[in-house]
């Protein structure tokens, strides 16, 4: 049997297993202590438990799976970015983003991507296993770790397409806002989705204030579908009406993210077209001036930005720009990933 991660083990489980080793209840306690309040997940810092126990707790959990294998920082602006290697040899990343009081962390929820968006670096190969709902909250811990405090905000936005991991993602949720357990309010997580229908409408039963955030890219489907194959393409138009139902279940106004490619979904009739639709639905548009890679996109030109911005504006829907962050040779989603997967087939 897999061994089990002790960041998400129950609080039964966890008692049943001390029960089995001959300790006292209260050590239950004592340990969910460290991991809730005091953000250690190693058992060698557990230093109120005694040695035997720490040694046995390390041996039969995961505590933790995985280990920063790369850190790239920024100098410009405090963005470290995290390779995190996985019990089975594979990655993903982590971002850790500073912002004047407050620190956000952008986590995985997949290894690969299914989606295939053709300008991420991190579907390039498709999907290689969902994340453990343990390995996410790993990721939290890590994070936290790397900024040397909890952290403030979430946004799932790094590798993968989180509703496509629904049961475990919801479990992560679940334990980063229990009250008991890391207690953050759900206003201060993302989750982000590339449209993905079924996901939005389960994550909306919830009727949780988590804040959903729909990469649109395109106010129309023949653009679209030049950005995101058919596989697991849903029509603007659906995706709109589930982001309703998730504004009305979860009293949250939804964000479209669009990511600005040039001469691909750039042009001001595409601008009125964004803001046409985010004023119907209620949304807000978060644009995203793309982070250039070998790949054949290319970033539109400021003044293209710019006025694409303005337009949207003039339609009367809220509109922000994202600020460039993070260090340039690593900057956009997956790189690093996907230089560590060049590396280990060059050598295998
Ligand atoms: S942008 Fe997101 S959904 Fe699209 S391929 Fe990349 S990780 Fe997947």
């Amino acid at each position: 049997m897999m061994k089990r991660f002790l960041v998400d083990a129950p609080v039964c489980e966890l008692a049943a297993w001390l029960r089995e080793k001959g300790e006292p209840a209260f050590r239950a306690k004592q340990i969910t202590d460290w991991i809730f309040g005091k953000l250690t997940l190693e058992p060698e810092k557990m230093k109120n438990l005694p040695a035997g126990l720490r040694k046995s707790l390390a041996g039969d959990f995961f505590a933790p799976s995985c280990r920063v294998a790369e850190r790239v920082l920024s100098p410009r602006d405090g963005v470290v970015k995290l390779r995190l290697e996985l019990h089975d040899g594979e990655s993903v990343e982590l971002v850790v983003i500073p912002a004047r009081e407050r620190v956000t962390l952008c986590l995985s929820t997949q290894v690969g991507c299914p989606v295939g968006c053709r300008f991420c670096a991190s579907g390039v190969n498709g999907l290689v296993r969902n994340l453990r709902a343990g390995e996410m909250l790993e990721e939290f811990l890590l994070g936290c770790a790397e900024a040397g405090r909890k952290c403030d905000n979430i946004v799932f936005m790094g590798i993968g397409e989180g509703l496509l991991n629904f049961d475990e993602l919801v479990k992560v949720l679940e334990t980063l806002t229990a009250p008991e357990k890391f207690a953050m309010s759900p206003r201060r997580i993302t989750v982000s989705t590339s449209g993905f229908v079924p996901g939005i409408l389960k994550l909306a039963a919830l009727e949780k204030e988590f804040t959903l955030a729909v990469s649109l890219h395109a106010p129309d489907d023949v653009t679209r579908a030049k950005i995101i194959p058919d596989k697991l393409r849903y029509p603007v138009a659906e995706i709109l009406e589930a982001a309703d139902v998730y504004r009305e279940k979860s009293g949250r106004l939804c964000t479209l993210e669009y990511t600005l490619l040039e001469g691909v979904n750039d042009s001001p009739e595409q601008a009125e077209a964004l803001g046409r639709l985010a004023v119907r639905h209620r949304a807000k548009v978060n644009l995203i001036p793309y982070n250039e890679t070998s790949g054949a996109y290319r970033r539109p030109r400021r003044e293209v930005i710019e006025n694409f911005e303005r337009t949207v504006a003039a339609s009367g829907a809220a509109v922000t720009r994202r600020v460039e962050r993070g260090s340039k040779s690593a900057a956009a989603c997956g790189q690093l990933r996907a230089r560590a997967e060049q590396k280990r087939n060059d050598e295998k």
